[in-house]
């Protein structure tokens, strides 16, 4: 049975798809399937997930009924296979009444190899019965770390799958996704009842990708620079984090000549639909977005991904990044991250919803990201090692090509650290950074003046740091928990990793920012 299945599986490939040979793990996920075992496939974007249930659908009987939360893509993921002589269709709320009924009169004639539906359909119990009388080849559940409620793409409605294996435990089923972590990973096998998968981990490096993140000093100008030097013409998307940066932002550089459009969820569905067939299509266009774009593009020439506002979690950099250069040539992930960056997001996530525990989950994930920002290590090693996987330097990340110079912090840390002890104790007060950077800096301003602040005893300790040092130096704090920020004004008080170093007992070393040509920085040497 085995040899025979990948025999026919490889003219599948050749003949409908016109490919030479199986990438990666496919041969293997394929041939898995098509001898009726369930497969759980973590591959990154780019690696060939498709086929790796569209061709077992051809080669067994019956349909292969695809999950996907993607419904605006379905229409053209029918329409490729439909180019290729495969029989696909959809069914979603985009359909009118008698469309669906004739997609369910193909799907019970058995006329069709592939059936996508979108989860919040599949669920429902008329569905369940559709399906029952249909004649199902597999069960492949795509984005499938949807079901994990701690990730960032969470939908409930995918917490409903978990019944396919009760309802129809001899079809097989496969569950793709390009985002795990070892957690998540354990999670959606659970979710999803994959107890007796079989596990495809495929490496989760994207070699082709540059990855640089640099100090936010005028973050619209470096975007700007980077654009009109590096990309001028790409196709690129830049990721901001509310709705109105991303409008503003669009703006600003169509008003510089890049063609650029918004996307986020604020926008009504045509022009959100119109944006994103604009940036498949045409040549060149930016697209400024919130996270609410980009699952499911395929679009093989994005040049670069930028980041203006810092991810909630490395699992969303990987995925955001992972969308430039699928076509396997150069491209960049670049991001531009600032002490403000740290502060706002701490106070989003103290804000937000969810119990503690949820908030100290969410949290260990922004340290997570903020320690990739921090590192003076390899960018790749860090990022792989969050997926569990070993790697070697890879020199091809800024720094590797770069190597960050680093100075030793310890004295300016502690008397960083000391200033927010004193503030506090001697006062009862906690005060954000700028406060703060006055005291060090001894700035004699209003603002110190009026609440006597130049009368402390570390007034003016940290002279000898300029307002930009003395940010970079708070911000790779706040990174390794040498201080936090609580609350709307993001006061700063004492983290866990603080007593050491007070104690004199442990060192920091710090990078050096590097020199920025424009927009105020200087270098903290
Ligand atoms: P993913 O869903 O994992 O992001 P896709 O399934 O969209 O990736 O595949 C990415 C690209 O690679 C597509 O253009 C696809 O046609 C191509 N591809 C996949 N498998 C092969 C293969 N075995 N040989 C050649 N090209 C392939
Ligand atoms: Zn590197």
């Amino acid at each position: 049975m085995t040899a025979a299945a990948t025999t026919s599986a490889l003219d599948v490939l050749h003949d409908v798809f016109g490919y030479e040979e199986f990438r990666g793990q496919q041969a293997a996920i394929v041939d898995r399937l098509i001898t009726g075992g369930d497969a759980v496939v973590l591959m990154p974007t780019g690696g060939g997930k498709s086929l790796c249930y569209q061709i077992p659908s051809l080669v067994r009987n019956g349909t292969g009924v695809v999950i996907s939360p993607l419904i605006a893509l379905m229409a053209d993921q029918v329409a490729a296979l439909d180019n290729l002589g495969v029989s696909a269709a959809y069914l979603n709320s985009t359909l009118d009444l008698d469309e669906a009924q004739e997609v369910e009169r193909r799907l019970l004639d058995g006329e069709l190899d592939l059936l996508y539906l979108a989860p919040e359909r599949l669920v429902l119990p008329r569905t369940m019965q559709l399906l029952e009388r249909a004649d199902i080849s597999l069960f492949a559940i795509d984005e499938a770390h949807c079901v994990s409620q701690w990730g960032h793409d969470f939908r409930s409605d995918y917490l409903g799958l978990g019944v396919l294996a009760e309802r129809f435990p001899t079809v097989p089923r496969i569950a793709l996704t390009a985002t795990a972590t070892p957690a998540t990973h354990a999670e959606l096998t659970e979710r999803l009842h994959l107890q007796s998968a079989e596990h495809f981990v495929a490496s989760f490096d994207r070699p082709n990708i540059t990855y640089r993140i640099e100090p936010k000093a005028s973050a619209r100008s470096q975007l700007l620079t980077f654009i009109t030097t590096e990309h001028p013409g790409d196709s690129g998307i830049v990721y901001c984090l509310s709705r109105r940066s991303v409008e503003q932002l669009a703006e600003a550089l169509v008003a510089r000549g890049i063609p650029a459009l918004p996307y986020h969820a604020g926008l009504p569905a045509e022009v959100r639909a119109e944006h994103q067939a604009r940036f498949l299509r045409e040549d060149g266009i930016v697209m400024v977005a919130t996270i609410a774009f980009g699952m499911g593009i395929d679009k093989p020439d994005v040049r670069f991904v930028a980041h203006l506002d810092l991810p909630r979690s490395v699992e969303g950099y990987y995925q955001e990044t992972g969308r430039a250069g699928r076509d396997g040539l150069p491209a960049d992930a670049w991001m531009v991250y600032g002490l403000g960056d740290v502060v706002s997001q701490r106070r989003l996530i103290e804000s937000g919803e969810g119990d503690q525990a949820h908030k100290r989950r969410v949290m260990s994930h922004l340290d997570s990201m903020l320690a990739l920002c921090e590192t003076v290590d390899c960018r790749r090693v860090q990022l792989l090692r969050y997926f569990d996987e070993d790697s070697a330097p890879c020199g091809n990340c800024d720094t590797c090509l770069t190597p960050p110079a680093t100075w030793d912090a310890t004295v300016a840390v502690q008397k960083l650290l000391s200033t927010v002890i004193r503030l506090d104790r001697e006062r009862g007060q906690r005060f954000g950074s700028g406060q703060v950077i006055d005291v060090l800096r001894g700035n004699d301003n209003d603002r110190s003046r009026a609440s006597n602040h130049d009368q402390l005893s570390v007034w003016g300790v940290g002279a000898e740091l300029s307002e930009t040092e003395w940010k970079a130096v708070i911000r790779q704090s706040l990174a390794r928990g040498l201080l936090e920020s609580h609350g709307d004004y993001g006061v700063l008080v004492l983290g866990p990793a603080a007593d050491p170093v007070l104690r004199g007992e442990a060192e920091v070393s710090m990078r050096i920012d590097p020199v920025r040509r424009s927009g105020g920085g200087r270098s903290a040497s």
